[in-house]
């Protein structure tokens, strides 16, 4: 009887079955980052997106649609669709990239880069890693911030329309 439990339960290894309360608990209990490989992403990507959210590329400035986007929604994470930014802290930097005020709370995660010769503050998609952009102190009130963000790094959701679900 005993071995017989466990080899249902070895067959259901196998099969990818594993039981549900076991493997929800752990992914519930670490957190939702997503753990994909590079070569995921770039089947899923297209290559200028691919390039910037995993490789901290860059696009030109006053190349994004984005740029001129004005309406009411949200700003989502082109690789993970993550929520990142509402059109309320979206404002005209002059910049040539889109650029916010504040991110929705616990959504980007922030690190230092020195591609440039001063430092830099770097900041992604918390779920997925995906780079966006850079924040700098020299923003609009209430947070002072600008969050210069790459329009290919993120996708526009017209506050009528349904957010996609999050990718997997
Ligand atoms: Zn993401």
């Amino acid at each position: 009887m005993k071995r017989y439990q466990t080899l249902k339960w070895l067959n259901g290894i196998a099969a990818g079955i594993v039981p549900d309360a076991t493997a929800g608990a752990a992914s519930a209990a670490a957190d939702d980052r997503l753990q994909k490989s590079l070569a995921e992403w770039a089947t899923l990507l297209p290559l200028p997106a691919y390039r910037v959210l995993f490789e901290e590329d860059t696009e030109r400035a006053g190349t994004s649609t984005l740029n001129q986007e004005k309406s009411d929604g949200t700003f989502i994470c082109a690789a993970c669709f993550q929520p990142l930014f509402d059109s309320s802290t979206k404002y005209e930097s002059g910049t040539g990239w889109p650029s916010f005020w504040q991110p929705l709370a616990g959504t980007v995660a922030t690190r230092t880069d020195f591609k440039l010769i001063y430092p830099r503050t770097e900041y992604h998609c918390r779920r997925c890693g995906g780079h966006q952009g850079h924040v700098f102190n020299d923003g609009p009130k209430p947070t002072g911030k600008r969050y210069c963000n790459n329009g290919v790094a993120l996708r526009f959701v017209p506050r009528a329309e349904q957010l996609p679900e999050l990718r997997t």
